[in-house]
């Protein structure tokens, strides 16, 4: 029966991190004491008012079919955000709410992406842009980087890779998997490159904007040379820890945003009513009502970084965004671990699951195979007592 599945579903893998998340979660319901540093989640609530508020929409009756590109007063909001924390100028007309900022990359790329389309993608890259970019039957074409060059590409990379087929470049900064942030002046190199190539389109993933360390992030579309190429991509999954509530959301060129309307019309109608509402009064916010969690994120970040260095093996560096650490794990290939020769980072994860039960993600997911992803968007203490597992079993 599955080789009537199409060609296209075929060509594509399971989320990695989702099927991770899985695992752990089926592992634990038969019993195991599994701590899942798997999934990039907050494990905050979302804050109260942003909770009352979703009450009370509920309350005045909210519960029909928004216009399919969100509420007018959402994208409204989303207009003054942008302006407000990202000094980005878009109209409402420029903007779609979408279920999660999952959908809103998959409408651009829908929009975009024809078959043979290059697509340029830094790796590490998120686990979905690759096979959602295959899913389309476009070419990825990958530009690695190093953890001595903090996972970022230079711009001669990039202008190495643009061919006359390139349509897209994906990138995300703050970037999950590294938790690298480009800054200003690295993001003004890349845009020189972008300049010149002006049938490029740029789709800046921004979801961990607000979760960065040191310098302040920057959105590549504040440079007006390239402002129209860009469609800048963010949510409130990771900001206000509302991952389940699917908000995303782009500013784009009209044009774009047109069409994520004509597809998401098609496809899911439109976003979730009351978590539109809800989204109002989140963005309507300023950002500092959100700095606990940041606070908190950055002490785990620190955490981290203390307890990793006790672990004889494990490569690594300082991540200045989101909520994850990289590591490079590759000198324990070929090794043997407790009976077993560890070939790869999926064994590596593999094994720490079984060994100290403690769920990670391979770095195969995010395209770098020597490295595997620890998310701490976790509390001290399950931080703690993993990190202690894992040193137990590897030193
Ligand atoms: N982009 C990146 C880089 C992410 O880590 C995530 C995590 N889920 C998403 C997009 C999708 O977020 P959402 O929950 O809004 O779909
Ligand atoms: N973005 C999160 C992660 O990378 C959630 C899972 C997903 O959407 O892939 O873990």
């Amino acid at each position: 029966m599955k080789n009537r599945l199409s060609y296209r579903l075929q060509n594509i893998s399971y989320s990695q991190t989702i099927a991770m998340s899985a695992k752990a979660r089926e592992l634990k319901n038969k019993g195991y004491n599994i701590i899942n540093l798997s999934l990039g989640e907050p494990d905050f609530s979302p804050p109260n008012f942003v909770l009352s508020s979703a009450k009370k929409a509920i309350d005045e009756g909210y519960h029909y079919y928004t216009p399919v590109s969100g509420y007018f007063e959402l994208k409204k909001m989303i207009c003054e955000k942008f302006s407000r924390d990202n000094r980005l100028k878009y109209t409402p007309s420029q903007i779609v709410v979408s279920t999660g900022a999952k959908q809103a990359i998959m409408n651009v790329l829908l929009s975009l992406l024809n078959k043979d389309d290059e697509v340029i993608i830094p790796a590490p890259y998120w686990v979905s842009y690759l096979q959602m970019v295959k899913f389309c039957e476009s070419s990825p074409v990958i530009i690695p980087t190093i953890m001595k060059n903090d996972f970022k590409i230079h711009p001669e990379q990039l202008e190495k890779a643009i061919t006359s087929k390139t349509k897209l470049f994906i990138f995300s900064s703050p970037c999950n998997p590294t938790g690298s942030v480009y800054s200003y002046e690295e993001l003004k190199d890349l845009s020189e490159i972008f300049k010149k190539h002006p049938k490029v389109m740029i789709l800046s993933d921004e979801i961990y904007e607000h979760i960065c360390y040191s310098e302040k992030h920057t959105s590549i579309a504040i440079f007006p040379d390239i402002h129209n190429q860009v469609i800048t991509v963010n949510g409130l999954s990771k900001a206000f820890s509302m991952t389940g509530w699917r908000i995303g959301y782009i500013g784009a060129p009209e044009w774009i945003a047109q069409s994520c309307d004509k597809i998401q019309g098609q496809m899911t109608s439109c976003a979730n009513s009351i978590a539109q509402i809800a989204a109002i009064t989140a963005l309507a916010a300023h950002p500092n009502k959100i700095e606990y969690m940041i606070k908190e994120f950055k002490k785990r970040r620190n955490l981290v970084l203390d307890m990793i260095k006790e672990i004889d093996g494990f490569q690594f560096y300082q991540p200045n965004g989101a909520f994850y650490i990289f590591p490079k794990i590759s000198s324990f290939f070929g090794k043997k671990l407790h009976g077993k020769i560890i070939q790869n980072s999926d064994e590596f994860s593999e094994f720490l699951l079984d060994q100290s039960k403690v769920a990670t993600v391979s770095g195969s997911a995010f395209g770098d195979n020597e490295c595997l992803r620890i998310s701490y968007a976790s509390s001290d203490d399950k931080i703690i007592e993993a990190f202690t597992r894992i040193k137990k079993v590897l030193n």
